[in-house]
């Protein structure tokens, strides 16, 4: 086999963990060579399909003023930014991951959040407050809720143009087209990597590689067979490049598999998008406001809360309960009270969606939903939700649930009684896999004895421990930089030892 490239860091992937890993190895001082299985049309991995958002601990808006650079006196002044400390952001996580996720490297996270979101700004990327999607008027002035002020200005595709111009500025090299399809060893450490280039099999000689070639949420065989029945059938919101080569390259290598291989994030989207992500209308086809409404399935019956908790905590896992449903498929159903609250993805020409003056019409309109057994539901919850007439507020879990249905509606439960009413058909849309390998909080992949394997390190999806069973919105991309920038020191660091 033909040595193509000699390098110091070889880093696979495009996306947000390889590019920070990318800037971090030749910060360092480390020569940097880029591969990506994608052209550079699709490069990007699903960081190009993400919003943008980013968690991030934080102790006030002088702290985001150093992320933020556009905050004028005036935004300041009218808005209650509030804070998120270090210990919320890890209470949430704690909490939506059933008390499961590995505490050392989620306290890393957190702890280099603000300072990566710094670090990120000084590579040229541009934030701004997410003004219309984290917070509302409350008492005539903007409040922010839920730990996530900071969005990157042009979503995940802002924040891959932005990485990319700086790593072409920094001589980063980057080959497309050229997917890594295993790793190179000799007795003492991993040596780089091959890969398929132009049809022949090709190596790249390295001192350290930096694995970020995300997970395996667009490979159907390994969904069902890691997750089960069905997922096979799921949609993939993101990019079809994701298929699992980078965490079978490690194991093969002897990493340690890590993490909730059996769960991923899936969440609520058009029933009839695309098999995979879709390059111009890209997270539009999410469907994240049933807090404000119902889901229902084909026999008309409910089977989540709704508002358990803010959509930010409990949307990464919805999908999966649709994928349950018989069909996989949900109606979302909403009245006068909600629909001004919609988000503007249920305002996209690409959504199933149907309107009816009354729940009778609804549900002959409702493809697939057993009419009687809907208006059924539909008036067992209407007699249960209080009629409370205060306006629905995102900000706030209000309290307000309904009382004595066995499945609860536990807040922003209202009669949907006001026509007229629509409804959008959603199936699950899965984001990304939870399993992977272990790492140490130098990014260093651990084999089955605990021990950094020399030479070896990761970031991204395929870190293996962070979510299990669901995922606070806006962690994958924090948690993303965190590791990727450390994976591109560790990297950089180990090259220059050998
Ligand atoms: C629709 C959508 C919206 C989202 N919104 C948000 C959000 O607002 N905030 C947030 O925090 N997270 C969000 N996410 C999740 C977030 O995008 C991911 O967690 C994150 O982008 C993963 O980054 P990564 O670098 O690990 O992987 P990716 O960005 O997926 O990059 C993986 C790269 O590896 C390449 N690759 C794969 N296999 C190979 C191979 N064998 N050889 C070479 N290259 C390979 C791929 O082409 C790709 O370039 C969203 C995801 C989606 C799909």
């Amino acid at each position: 086999m033909s040595v193509m490239e000699s390098v110091d860091v070889v880093v696979v992937g495009t996306g947000n963990a390889a590019s920070c890993a990318a800037l971090a190895a030749k910060e360092a001082g480390a020569a940097v060579l880029l591969v990506d299985a994608a052209s550079e049309d699709d490069r990007g991995g699903n960081t190009a399909y993400a919003g943008g958002q980013m968690r991030v601990a934080f102790n006030g808006v002088d702290d985001l003023t150093k992320v933020i650079a556009d905050l004028t006196d005036e935004d300041i002044r009218n808005t209650d930014f509030g804070t998120y400390t270090a210990s919320e952001f890890f209470d949430d996580m704690a909490r939506v991951t059933q008390y499961r996720c590995h505490s050392e490297l989620v306290e890393y996270v957190i702890d280099n959040s603000l300072d990566t979101l710094v670090w990120l700004r000084s590579k040229g990327v541009r934030f701004e407050a997410a003004f219309g999607r984290q917070a509302s008027k409350v008492d005539g002035r903007m409040k922010f809720w839920g730990g996530l002020p900071c969005i990157v200005w042009g979503g995940g595709a802002g924040l891959i143009d932005a990485l990319h111009a700086r790593a072409k500025k920094d001589g980063i090299r980057t080959l497309y087209e050229t997917p890594a399809v295993g790793l190179l060893r000799d007795a003492n450490r991993v040596t780089g990597i091959t890969v398929l280039h132009k049809g022949e099999t090709r190596e790249i000689r390295a001192k350290a590689v930096v694995l970020a070639c995300g997970g395996f949420e667009a490979n159907a065989e390994m969904r069902a067979r890691y997750l089960g029945p069905n997922w096979d059938l799921a949609k993939v919101r993101g990019t079809r490049f994701n298929t699992g080569a980078g965490l079978r390259m490690a194991l093969d290598a002897g990493a340690r598999s890590y993490g909730h291989w059996s769960c991923a994030h899936s969440s609520c989207w058009e029933l009839n998008a695309p098999e995979y992500g879709d390059p111009i209308v890209k997270g539009a086809y999410q469907k994240h406001s049933y807090p404000f409404g119902v889901m229902v399935n084909a026999d008309g019956n409910r089977f989540v809360d709704e508002g358990a908790d803010f959509q930010t905590l409990t949307y990464a896992r919805f999908g999966r309960e649709v994928l349950a449903q018989p069909g996989l498929f949900a109606w979302q159903v909403f009245d006068q009270r909600a629909i001004p609250l919609l988000r503007e993805t249920y305002r996209i020409r690409q959504v199933t969606q149907v309107q009816a003056a009354t729940l009778e019409e609804l549900a002959s309109k409702m493809e697939g939903v057993n009419a009687d057994g809907f208006l059924k539901t539909m008036r067992e919850f209407n007699r249960a939700a209080p009629a409370d007439e205060a306006p629905l507020n995102a900000s706030v879990k209000d309290g307000l649930g309904t009382k004595g249905l066995a499945l609860p509606k536990s807040n922003w439960a209202r009669p949907i009684d006001r026509g007229p009413f629509e409804a959008y058909a959603v199936t699950a849309g899965i984001t990304f896999t939870f399993g992977g390998v272990k790492i140490t909080t130098n990014a260093e992949v651990e084999d089955d004895a605990g021990r950094p394997i020399p030479g070896l390190f990761t970031a991204g999806e395929m870190v293996g421990g962070l979510f299990y069973h669901n995922y606070p919105s806006g962690t994958g991309l924090t948690c993303g930089a965190v590791f990727g920038r450390t994976a591109g020191r560790s990297a950089a660091s180990f090259a220059k030892s050998m």
